[in-house]
C-alpha cells in the first residue's frame, strides 16, 4: 500500500516510514498540515497517517477540508493522552481510527490494516479478488485451474464472503441474509455449505480460503495485494 505520513515530530516521522516500508509499504511523509492536504488531495494514497498537532493546519482542519472536498483517504489519527477531545472531534470530523501515543508498532499495523480494509465490489458483472473470479449472472466461479457453478445458496454465501474478505461474518448473518431471519435452518447448515464452497475454491485453484472463526463465524482470506 500507499501511504502518507503527516507528522511534524522528525523521529516519530522517521521511525513509522521504517516501520512502514519494512512491511512493504510505499511511504510519503510531510511535516505540517498544508503539504498533508496538498499531498492527500491528490488521491494516490491507500491510507494517511494524520497527526493532530501540526504547524500551520492542525490535523483536524486538515481532515475536513478533505472531507470537504469529498476525499475520502482512509485516516488514523494520531493523538496524544492530553487531546481527548480532539480525538472525539476527529472522528466526528470523519476520521477511521485513532491511535494514542505512544503506541505499540503491532497497534498501528494492525489499525492501518482494519481501516483499508474493504471488500472487493462488482466491476461490471463479477466480483473479483485475489486470482478468482464470481460472475452473479452465471453464479461462475473461476480461478487459477478452472471454474465451477455455484448452487443458489452457495453462491450467496460466496458473494457475501467476497465482498466482506478479511472481515469476520458471524454464522448469523449468513443465516439472516440467506435463509430469513424467521429461518429454522441450524447453524451446522452454514458449515455445511462452507465445506462445500472449500472444495470448489480447492478444485479450481483459487488461493481464497475461508478461514473459521472459532465460535462466531467465517472470513475470506485472500493474499495481500
Ligand atoms: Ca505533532
Amino acid at each position: 500500500m500507499k501511504i502518507l505520513i503527516v507528522e511534524d515530530e522528525r523521529q516519530l516521522s522517521d521511525a513509522l516510514a521504517a516501520l512502514l516500508k519494512q512491511n512493504l509499504h510505499e511511504i510519503d511523509a510531510v511535516y505540517d498540515g498544508q503539504s498533508g492536504e496538498d499531498y492527500a488531495l491528490s488521491g494516490i494514497y491507500d491510507a494517511m497517517i494524520l497527526d493532530i498537532m501540526l504547524p500551520g493546519k492542525n490535523g483536524i482542519e486538515v481532515l475536513r477540508s478533505l472531507r470537504g472536498q469529498g476525499n475520502s483517504t482512509p485516516v488514523l489519527l494520531l493523538t496524544a493522552k492530553s487531546e481527548v477531545n480532539d480525538k472525539i472531534k476527529g472522528l466526528d470530523t470523519g476520521a477511521d481510527d485513532y491511535l494514542t501515543k505512544p503506541f505499540a508498532t503491532g497497534e498501528l499495523l494492525a489499525r492501518l490494516r482494519a481501516i483499508t480494509r474493504r471488500g472487493s465490489e462488482f466491476v461490471g458483472d463479477a466480483l473479483q479478488l485475489g486470482n478468482t473470479e464470481l460472475d452473479k449472472n452465471t453464479h461462475e466461479l473461476s480461478g487459477k485451474t478452472g471454474s465451477v457453478k455455484l448452487a443458489s445458496k452457495e453462491y450467496q454465501i460466496m458473494e457475501m464472503l467476497m465482498q466482506n474478505s478479511r472481515q469476520i461474518i458471524p454464522k448469523e448473518r449468513f443465516i439472516e441474509k440467506i435463509w430469513g431471519f424467521d429461518s429454522e435452518a441450524e447453524y451446522n447448515i452454514i458449515e455445511v455449505y462452507i465445506s462445500f464452497v472449500r472444495k470448489k475454491l480447492t478444485a479450481i485453484g483459487s488461493d481464497l480460503q475461508i478461514k473459521a472463526v472459532r465460535n462466531t463465524g467465517y472470513s475470506l482470506e485472500a493474499p495481500e495485494c
